[in-house]
Formats: C-alpha cells, sequence, structure tokens
C-alpha cells in the first residue's frame, strides 16, 4: 500500500473508532480532504482511493486545480471551499465549489446573495465562528450569530447547513469544540435542519468527533506535508 493510501486508511480507522467510542456512526461524518499545497495528481490519488469530497482555501490554487482534476476525473467529486473569500474571487470559487464552510462577514453574504440570485439548487454554507477575541480574524462572533443567520437564512440562494469552527491552538481544543456545539444548537433553535458542524483538523479531528462533528477537514495527515 502506499503511504497516502495508508494514511487514508488510518485516518478513517480513527474516524470510526472515535465515532464508536462516542455511540455515533460514521456514515454521519463526511471526510473533507483538504488538498492544499498539494497538486492534482494527488487528488486523483484520493479519487482512486474512494474519497470525494475535497477542501481547499485559495481561489488562485483551487481554480486551476479543480479544472485539472475534472478534465482527468469522471466521477462526481465535491469541492469545499474552507479559507476566507475574498468577495471578488467569491464568482470564481462558486464556479467549482459545491460547499462554502467560511461564511464569515456581512460584505461575502452580500456578495452572495447577488452571485446566488438564479441558481437552480442553492449553495450549501457554513457560518464560519470566530473563536477568537480577536475581531480582525475571520468569523462571527458566538453572540453575534443569531442576527447573522437571520439574514443568512432569509436568502433564497442559500441553504444554511450549519456552523464552521478552528479550534484555537492556545488551549485544549474541547473549550472550543464546546462553544461550537453550543452555538450549534442555538443555531437549530432557529433553523432545525442547519444541524450540521465543521470542526475538526489533523490534530483534533476525534475530540470534534466526540463534540458532534460532522464534517471534517483533513489535511496533512492524510497528504503529509505542503509539496506546492
Ligand atoms: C488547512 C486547513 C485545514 C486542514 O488542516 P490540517 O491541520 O492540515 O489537517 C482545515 N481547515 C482549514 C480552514 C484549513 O485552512
Amino acid at each position: 500500500m502506499s503511504d497516502l493510501a495508508s494514511r487514508y486508511s488510518e485516518a478513517w480507522q480513527r474516524i470510526n473508532s472515535a465515532a464508536t467510542a462516542c455511540g455515533r456512526s460514521s456514515d454521519e461524518i463526511t471526510l473533507v480532504v483538504i488538498t492544499k499545497n498539494h497538486p492534482a495528481q494527488l487528488v486523483l490519488d484520493l479519487i482512486a482511493l474512494g474519497a470525494r469530497d475535497f477542501g481547499e482555501n485559495r481561489d488562485q490554487e483551487a481554480a486551476p486545480k479543480a479544472f485539472e482534476v475534472s478534465q482527468t476525473s469522471s466521477e462526481v467529486i465535491k469541492w469545499h471551499y474552507v479559507g476566507q473569500l475574498q468577495s471578488n474571487k467569491a464568482r470564481s470559487a462558486l464556479s467549482y465549489s459545491s460547499v462554502l464552510h467560511s461564511l464569515d462577514r456581512d460584505s461575502l453574504l452580500e456578495s452572495l446573495t447577488k452571485l446566488t440570485a438564479n441558481r437552480e439548487m442553492p449553495l450549501d454554507v457554513f457560518i464560519q465562528l470566530n473563536l477568537t477575541d480577536d475581531p480582525g480574524r475571520g468569523g462571527i462572533q458566538p453572540a453575534n450569530l443569531s442576527a447573522f443567520a437571520e439574514k443568512a437564512l432569509a436568502v433564497e440562494g442559500l441553504k444554511v447547513l450549519g456552523v464552521m469552527g478552528v479550534a484555537s491552538l492556545d488551549r485544549e481544543p474541547e473549550f472550543d469544540f464546546e462553544t461550537i456545539a453550543n452555538c450549534s444548537a442555538e443555531l437549530q433553535r432557529q433553523a432545525p435542519r442547519a444541524r450540521f458542524i465543521s470542526a475538526g483538523m489533523s490534530g483534533d479531528f476525534e475530540t470534534a468527533i466526540s463534540f458532534g462533528a460532522t464534517h471534517l477537514r483533513i489535511g496533512t495527515a492524510i497528504t503529509g506535508n505542503r509539496v506546492l
């Protein structure tokens, strides 16, 4: 087995054990492999291993990669956009992405409202939380979540899937995952279908699973270190 194949299968084994340990089923968990800093060939290799959900955080890198993959593979895959998205890159990002994990501010919501106005299918979005005290970081402060969600839920071209967060490296991840879970519960009182949670990365995905994460964004644990 290649290194990539063994890391991919080990990730799934760890996901299965973590889910079982807290009485969940891994059927309800989507593994989004973050392929930033890696070439299209790595995506193709992962498709051959069965992966179908891929994530990127920079449009300049993702757009040509998504195009190259689409020219080479006929598998139906989903691109997830997980990075901070500049409004002037939103049109490009939406041309290949099916899910945006980083709806993090009013100005982006306004751009998306225009860009999704005539879509046949709404765009799936997660509202990104800011779990730090630094307002300069992307994301909605938990205290502002319900007001922001109300605006996002009113946009016809968007389907709010739930909340997304990145745990701070400065403290135990449990602290942030609990905040994310509480925010998710609050959002579900407003919008019962918005029950999904995008949380958990290479260093903390098992903990995220125990706090209800449904969409894991795992990069280096599967892809190895950056090569681009
Ligand atoms: C890069 C990235 C990840 C994956 O990080 P790893 O530590 O490599 O698993 C997840 N989420 C976001 C938003 C990222 O930018």
